[in-house]
């Protein structure tokens, strides 16, 4: 080990960010807006309002302040979990033998288990100085459901979770969390909106999409009186908020002299990939310094490098606004032996707008390779990895040993964003050999990228 480097690098409270990044206000072309689904205008701040928290509608809409404050009380709550330490992964680079020196920022130090926490008590936050009783949300594996109910159990807020029904059958224990946390779950599709009785009448048998639980979740809050709905990724103001990831990441970095050459996160709405790369992406733009960024995906539900850049419906029932983002189509849902969590159809549009730019680079993995790095991570660094983590554990891990090939001492940074003890059954499936990987024909994605709206 580096005696000037530690193993954990740990910053003190006092050093926790006072204020968000908001990268949109470096970026030369702004991300595309949000249309109304029924005039195909941008929404306005008042049209938002009536789904969103009016303080985070204005959040989505800002293309201009960089810095935003946050409030006293969120910081409260980040010191609970906050500031993660940014690992120095000095075993993972001896079992590799690469002369690459490879470094993690960890978010899974919480209850939840993930990042999530980060924009849910901001989330949760505003929802209470609003004066609301509640919000509604979806929730697919279960992550972003456990850490909006362990926020709005902190601001004393109801919280109505769709969760995707699949999920709701397959990992109880993340349903009985939420619960656990006061948090009212409901598998989707239910018949407990008029979105979901369409879709069980259409797909009976059905085992639920995030597209789907989103569309449940809006007409709940809308159709409720005090209610708005809540989103834990793919949104403007989600990466704003977990951009507390990337400007902990970089302080830490700068205070040891670490100058990271590759930062990588794998991305399902892009949330956890943006936050990190936010403020080192910022620094790019402003000519400061370069680094390459890679978003690692699955390949089942390959939405930057097979889909298209176009505006979509965020949600199957095509009530929320229209995003411009990669897509593979509202109605894509991965093959049902997709194990490995980033199964959302779309991308954070300011992601998209920066991958379109060419300042982010994609690529796609297979689950199985996928679950041999969790698997390897596991065994040498200790920590037992997300699914969706370790995609980018997957291309940290082929980096470095590319790394070894060329001799070169690169740095590598990438985003662990949580634990992975609630998704045993598939480790299960991997360990018992029962895992396969699935690659959507061009064909299948024809079918859902053929129902794109109509507009450009
Ligand atoms: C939700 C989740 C992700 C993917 O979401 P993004 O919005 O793309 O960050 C990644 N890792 C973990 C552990 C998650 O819970």
């Amino acid at each position: 080990m580096d005696k000037n480097i530690p193993y954990k690098i740990y910053l003190g409270e006092e050093e926790l960010p006072r204020q968000w990044y908001n990268v949109r206000a470096d970026m030369k072309i702004k991300p595309a807006p949000l249309l109304n689904p029924a005039t195909k205008q941008p929404v306005t701040l008042e049209e938002m309002s009536k789904i969103f928290c009016t303080e985070l509608a204005r959040q989505e809409l800002d293309n201009e302040n960089a810095y935003i404050d946050i409030p006293a009380e969120i910081l409260d709550f980040y010191k609970m979990y906050r500031p993660a330490p940014l690992v120095r992964a000095y075993f993972l680079e001896k079992a590799l033998d690469t002369p690459a020196k490879i470094y993690y920022k960890f978010e899974g130090n919480n209850t939840s288990g993930s990042h999530k926490l980060n924009s849910a008590i901001a989330q949760a936050y505003y929802a209470k100085k609003q004066g609301l009783k509640g919000v509604t949300t979806e929730t697919g594996a279960g992550q972003w459901g456990t850490a909006l109910s362990m926020a709005c159990s902190y601001f004393g807020l109801d919280c109505k979770v769709y969760m995707v029904k699949v999920s709701y059958e397959q990992k109880p224990f993340r349903r009985e969390v939420m619960r656990t946390y006061g948090a009212d779950v409901t598998p989707s599709p239910s018949d407990t909106t008029k979105v979901g009785r369409e879709i069980l009448k259409k797909f009976p048998g059905t085992t639920g999409s995030l597209g789907c639980a989103i569309s449940e979740a809006v007409e709940k809050a809308v159709t409720s009186e005090g209610y708005r709905y809540v989103l834990g990724s793919v949104l403007s103001q989600v990466l704003l908020h977990q951009s507390v990831i990337g400007l902990e990441a970089m302080a830490a970095c700068d205070k040891f002299d670490i100058k990271p050459d590759i930062i990588i996160g794998c991305a399902g709405g892009g949330s956890n990939l943006g936050g990190l790369i936010s403020p080192f992406m910022g620094r790019k733009l402003r000519g400061e310094a370069d680094y390459r960024f890679i978003a690692v995906e699955p390949a089942s539900c390959p939405s930057l490098t097979r889909g298209r850049y176009a505006y979509d419906f965020c949600d199957t029932g095509m009530v929320c606004p229209l995003s411009k983002m990669y897509t593979l189509g509202s109605s894509f849902i991965p093959s049902a032996n997709h194990a490995g969590g980033l199964r959302y159809h779309g991308m954070s549009s300011v992601l998209s707008e920066l991958y379109d730019e060419g300042l982010i680079e994609a690529r796609s993995v297979e689950q199985t390779s996928v679950f041999e790095a969790a698997t390897q991570f596991a065994r040498i660094e200790g920590t037992l990895p997300a699914p969706e983590s370790s995609h980018a554990i997957r291309a940290a891990i082929d980096e470095a040993l590319k790394c070894k090939e060329t001799g070169e001492e690169k740095t590598i940074l990438f985003g662990l964003t949580g634990t992975g003890y609630f998704d045993m059954t598939a480790y299960q499936k991997f360990n018992d050999g029962n895992m396969s990987d699935y690659i959507p024909t061009d064909d299948e994605l024809e079918k859902s990228l053929s129902q794109l709206p109509d507009i450009n």
